[in-house]
């Protein structure tokens, strides 16, 4: 199986995503946090991305193809894969629709994630992750058991340096202006589910449930 987490920062498609991943046995394959983890670990292709990353820019189109190119050839993704942040722009979503053709497969779902702007931005800023595991927090919704540090492995939580006012007011415009046509062109194809992904993690996640379950 094939899927497309598609919506704005701050959507929930990280924490879906990880789930999704999980319950239907595919890798979770996110443009973003393979960009953290090369940048982290002081990679050329991490430190360049890093610049765009900081200030809410998308990274060019290019950089970011050749990285889905290469994991998705990876043997663990010959069952199917779950994309997470891409494709973010059409040239994406045209390069990547080759890629599979190419290869005899095809998207089964694009899920689009529907929040509104006041509801991401509360979203972002309050959002905490953690700096070994990624695993994200939000201050008041989903906080940590111990304050600044990630239950799961015990690491600190820090702000991304993205989910600073103005650089989430950088991606929301990036999304509007880029990213947002790409609904246009996965519409036209049949392959878009709208989700709505406001209330509870559990909640959503019980919608998009839904959908998976519907492809089979
Ligand atoms: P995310 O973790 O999905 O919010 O992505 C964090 C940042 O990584 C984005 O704001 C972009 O700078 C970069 N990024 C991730 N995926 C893409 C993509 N498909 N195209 C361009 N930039 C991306």
């Amino acid at each position: 199986m094939i899927l497309v987490l598609f919506g704005p920062p701050g959507a929930g498609k990280g924490t879906q995503g990880a789930r999704i991943a999980d319950a239907v046995g595919i890798p979770n394959v996110s443009t973003g946090a393979i960009f953290r983890g090369l940048a982290a670990a002081g990679t050329e292709v991490g430190t360049q991305a890093l610049g765009y990353m900081k200030r809410g820019e998308l990274v060019p189109d290019q950089i970011v193809v050749d990285l889905v190119k290469e994991r998705i050839a990876q043997p663990d993704c010959e069952k199917g894969f779950l994309l997470d942040g891409f494709p973010r722009t059409i040239a994406q979503a045209e390069i990547l629709d080759t890629m599979l053709a190419d290869l005899g497969l095809g998207i089964d779902a694009v899920l689009n994630f529907d929040v509104a702007e006041d509801l991401l931005i509360e979203r972002l800023s309050g959002r905490r992750t953690c700096i070994t595991c990624g695993a994200t927090y939000h201050v008041v919704a989903v906080p940590p058991k111990v304050d600044g540090t990630c239950d799961a492995c015990g690491a600190d939580l820090v702000q991304r340096p993205d989910d600073m006012p103005e650089s989430i007011r950088t991606r929301l415009r990036e999304y509007a202006a880029k990213t947002e046509p790409v609904l246009g062109y996965y519409g036209a194809k049949g392959s878009l589910k709208n989700i709505e992904a406001i209330g509870s993690p559990e909640d959503v996640f019980a919608s998009v449930t839904a959908v998976v379950q519907s492809l089979d």
